[in-house]
């Protein structure tokens, strides 16, 4: 089946084809084949875009000055477009990134759920007044940002696109939006909500094009007053340098290597379930994903048999007419780099549970056996880097202060897992734990109105919740001395 979607860029309330011709050929994961042809954005296109979203936002444009309310009205539109649409956004994201439809339904639904969230709170940013001396009078306006970039990864395309849009176009903000170029089709479904919801010309405009040139573009365009970028945390630090350049705001959401800390009272069926949908949910290329699983010695062999008799039962499948719970990796050149950590697994001397290769009954589609490594310790390879697929690393401890050691001991701090029925247990962990977010007894999971983002090198600033609403907004201080 090819695709059926938009395939221009989106700017300025328009489509419109690139300047130099060039396209984004994307690859079905599933299939193998070639699922879509799209127009790719050059520079000369990026600029263009933001040059429209820096004319939306200025002060006196129909967009800046609107009602906030009627704001919110436009971005319950957009949420209802959305939704219009979701059958076929599903069905696109699954061929393109290779999730399981059901994965790639549950991120549309998060996406509609953040607009309608966001749709909320147009009329709710406000300022405050301050006491002063005399008989001043001194308050604070929350103004838009203006232009915000959105430079998004390939693992959650149309979920992580949507999930800074939303606060920012709230916030009263425009948007210019740069899709990863190995899924780039589901963001184009944001410019035809645009359009179907009548938003004002220029206030969400969508570039797919490649890093190097429409990302690099984008982050280095000195109109551009904020950057919402999620991705490596070594793209993440290019983009805070050209941020730099123009003392121009970064929201960083970056990598991870989430440790599930499993403690001998805990609810040993719900913690097995947990770990493995933590690590082989969207094969595991997940910034969130649990993929250091820390057992304590007296329940360690019953829960990798758990995890491993789990990992073992799971139907590989992806794409519409192929479901299966676990898709492909989204690239052939993602499955070697994964094949390659499973090697150097072997090499440092991890124990290989389960897994470590290709599936034989699969002709085509880039599957990956889901992987359970034991015996591992935290200096290892396996046990430091973000592998970004279905492999995970348990690590065995015997207290809870070497629980808590073993978790902080890594360049990461976005989300970890406490499986504990000990309500005091529970709350000495989260409290330890050098994490931005903290789940007991369930993984991941993450709501429109919780903070996301993370400690250390997996970034700072934060996406969702009342957070994003101060990073897509500056305040403004008056003083009246009348
Ligand atoms: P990536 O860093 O390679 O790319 C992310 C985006 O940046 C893409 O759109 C890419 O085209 C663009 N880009 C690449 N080079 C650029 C440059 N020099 N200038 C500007 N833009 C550039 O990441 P990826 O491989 O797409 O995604 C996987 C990574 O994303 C993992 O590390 C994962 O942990 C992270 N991630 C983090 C979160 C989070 O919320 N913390 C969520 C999802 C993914």
């Amino acid at each position: 089946m090819r695709y059926e979607g938009p395939t221009e860029l989106y700017i300025d309330g328009s489509w419109t084809s690139a300047s130099a011709g060039t396209t984004i050929e994307t690859v079905d994961p599933v299939t193998e084949e070639v699922y879509a042809s799209i127009a790719c954005a050059e520079a000369e296109d990026v600029d263009r875009a933001v040059d429209a979203a820096a004319v939306a936002a200025e002060r006196g444009s129909e967009w800046r000055s609107l009602d906030p309310a009627d704001r919110g009205r436009y971005l319950h539109a957009f949420a209802d477009a959305l939704a219009e649409l979701e059958d076929e956004i599903t069905m696109v994201e699954s061929h393109d990134n290779g999730k399981t439809p059901f994965e790639a339904g549950l991120d549309v639904d998060m996406a509609i759920d953040t607009f309608r969230y966001y749709a909320g709170w147009t009329d709710k940013i406000q300022g405050d007044t301050i006491p002063v001396p005399g008989d001043r009078i001194d308050y604070t306006r929350r103004e838009p940002v203006g232009v915000t970039a959105h430079i998004a990864p390939w693992n959650y395309p149309f979920q992580l696109a949507g999930r800074s849009l939303a606060p920012a176009l709230a916030c009263g903000n425009t948007a210019v939006l740069k899709p990863s170029s190995t899924t780039p089709l589901s963001a184009l479904y944001f410019g035809e909500a645009a359009d179907r919801a009548g938003l004002p010309d220029g206030v969400l405009n969508v570039v797919p094009g490649s890093g190097r040139e429409a990302g690099t573009a984008l982050a280095t365009n000195g109109a551009v007053d904020h950057i919402a970028f999620t991705g490596s945390t070594g793209v993440g630090t290019t983009i805070m340098e050209h941020a730099a350049k123009n003392i121009t705001g970064v929201t960083l959401e970056l990598g991870g290597k989430g440790p599930n800390i499993v403690f001998p009272d805990a609810n040993l069926d719900a913690a097995a379930s947990g770990c493995h949908y933590g690590i082989f949910m969207n094969c595991g290329q997940m910034c969130w994903a649990g993929s250091r699983l820390l057992v304590h010695e007296e329940v360690h062999d019953e829960v990798v048999d758990r995890v491993v008799e789990r990992a073992e039962s799971t139907p590989l499948g992806g794409g519409i007419d192929d479901d299966g719970r676990m898709g492909p990796l989204v690239a052939d050149w993602h499955r070697e780099d994964v094949l390659d950590y499973i090697e150097t697994g072997k090499e440092e001397g991890a124990t290989l549970a389960t897994g470590g290769g290709v599936p034989e009954d699969r002709d085509t589609g880039y599957f990956i056996e889901p992987t359970v490594f034991t015996d591992v310790t935290n200096d290892m390879t396996i046990a430091r880097e973000e592998i970004f697929g279905p492999v995970l690393s348990v690590i065995e401890f015997s207290d809870t202060q070497e629980a808590i050691d073993i978790a902080n001991d890594s360049p990461y701090g976005l989300l970890s897992g406490v499986w504990t029925k000990h309500i005091d247990t529970a709350h000495h962990v989260a409290e330890s734990l050098d994490y931005g977010m903290v789940s007991v007894n369930e993984y991941p999971v993450t709501f429109p109105q919780t903070p996301f983002g993370g400690y250390k090198q997996s970034g700072f600033g934060r996406e969702q919740g009342t957070p994003a609403i101060d990073e897509y907004t500056q305040v403004k201080n008056v003083n009246l001395n009348i």
